[in-house]
């Protein structure tokens, strides 16, 4: 086989992911990344606990994708959530299964997983050039600003991996959608997904109970109902319950204008229990006294019953068990994209061969965040990237070894 010289623009996970095959498999490869150093992202990630995989059955997994699951499912059946964990194990990162199913390096932390991969790429030849960030096509060549000016890569493939649209201060800054649509590549816009939501809150209620978790409640919206925790925040909520429920949530808010997460404020309880308990308390005793004894809330919790609930003092036991159990928590509009954790949109499928190559710019690839797909927090979103960036490189492989 003929070496093949490859330019993979952005140094996150699905371009190190590609890197890493196509530099196994003999192709010279380089990879121009726009900040200092590469895989921020990534990085931050592991701050608060990597999260890399999930150890559900695989036939679960993959429905984690939305309307995305049957299109990515090949890429996925590359690159197993166990393919994941064996491959960070080949790079001395062992990993263990949460109780939540979550899979974590034994760490939690990303930097050790990210210095034995780069030690890895550096000794199968990847070279990696940072501070090099591309500025669009000139002709089939790479426009790339580098430290020293402008210059023109030519390579016999390219691989665009250049992330979604949030946290655009980590590199990923989406600024490529205007050039990429102009060459005639379908790009759906870009909405922030796992994300935080403003509410309406009073402002002595956000002032008195931001930072405050709410724990442990359950959450209902149009994709189902989860128990977990959120947190009330000088806007409105976040925190991974409502993050679960953000893509229904968001959707909602676009197609109706409206939309509401509904709470379970007391999950161990049945309405009828409840109702019972509530009906039991002494009537002269202050509502704050009845809910507390009658119900188990207290603090944050009873305070945004009564915040959202401005007569809740005023309704009967059954009326006030079957709010508690089913109480709608308005959304005013999502977090700005900038503070998802992920994003929604990107790349249309319809763009793409089933090699991910962008069918209006032969011999150009795409992979990882900046497809349109998304999925909730639980390593899907690493998982699909690293997966996607190992099916673009078989794919430029394919490519090449046709028309090389
Ligand atoms: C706070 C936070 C926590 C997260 N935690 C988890 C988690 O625990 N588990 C999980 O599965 N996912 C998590 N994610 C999501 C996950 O990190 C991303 O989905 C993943 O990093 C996307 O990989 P990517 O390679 O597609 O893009 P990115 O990681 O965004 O990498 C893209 C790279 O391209 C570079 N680039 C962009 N434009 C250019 C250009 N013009 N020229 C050159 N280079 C360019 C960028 O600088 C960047 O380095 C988290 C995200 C955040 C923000």
């Amino acid at each position: 086989m003929t070496a093949k010289r490859i330019a993979i623009i952005g140094g996150g996970p699905a371009g190190l992911m590609a890197a890493e095959q196509l530099s196994h498999a003999g192709h010279a490869v380089i990879v121009y990344e726009a900040m200092p150093t590469v895989a921020r992202k990534f990085l931050l990630a592991g701050k608060s606990g990597l999260n890399i995989t999930h150890g559900e059955p695989y036939e679960r997994f993959v429905t984690r994708f939305g309307t995305a699951a049957d299109w990515l499912r090949p890429m996925l059946d590359g690159f197993t959530p166990q393919d994941v964990r064996d491959w960070a194990d080949g790079l001395g990162t062992e990993t263990f299964t949460g109780t939540s199913g979550r899979v974590f390096p034994k760490a939690m932390k990303a930097s050790p997983l990210l210095r034995a991969w780069l030690k890895r790429l550096e000794a199968q030849g990847v070279a990696i050039l940072t501070r090099h960030r591309w500025i669009g096509f000139d002709g089939n060549a790479c426009r790339i600003d580098t430290p020293h000016g402008q210059k023109t890569v030519e390579a016999d493939a390219v691989l665009l991996a250049l992330g979604g649209a949030s946290w655009p201060r980590l590199g990923s800054d989406a600024v490529w959608v205007p050039w990429l649509q102009a060459q005639g590549v379908g790009v759906a816009p870009f909405r922030p997904a796992n994300c935080g939501f403003d509410c309406a809150f009073s402002e002595t209620f956000a002032e008195r109970f931001a930072g405050e978790p709410v724990k442990s409640v359950t959450a209902t919206s149009a994709v189902g109902t989860n128990q977990g925790e959120f947190v009330i925040s000088r806007n409105g909520i976040e925190g991974s319950l409502i993050y679960a429920h953000s893509s229904a949530l968001r959707d909602a808010l676009q197609k109706d204008g409206t939309a509401s997460l509904v709470l379970d404020l007391a999950p161990g309880r049945t309405v009828d229990k409840l109702a019972r308990d509530l009906e039991r308390q002494d009537a002269k005793a202050s509502f704050a006294n009845r809910l507390r004894k009658g119900a188990g809330l207290d603090g944050v919790k009873a305070a945004l019953l009564r915040e959202l609930i401005a007569d809740a003092n005023r309704l009967d036991a059954r009326r006030l068990a079957e709010t508690i159990k089913a109480l709608p928590l308005p959304v005013v509009k999502p977090r700005p994209i900038a503070e998802a954790i992920s994003s929604a949109g990107g790349i249309t499928f319809d763009s793409v061969d089933e090699n991910l190559m962008l069918k209006a710019l032969p011999g150009t690839f795409v992979a990882g965040e900046m497809l349109d797909w998304e999925a909730p927090t639980g390593g899907y979103l690493l998982t699909a990237c690293l997966a996607s960036g190992r099916s673009a490189a078989r794919g430029i492989e394919a490519w090449l070894a046709k028309n090389g």
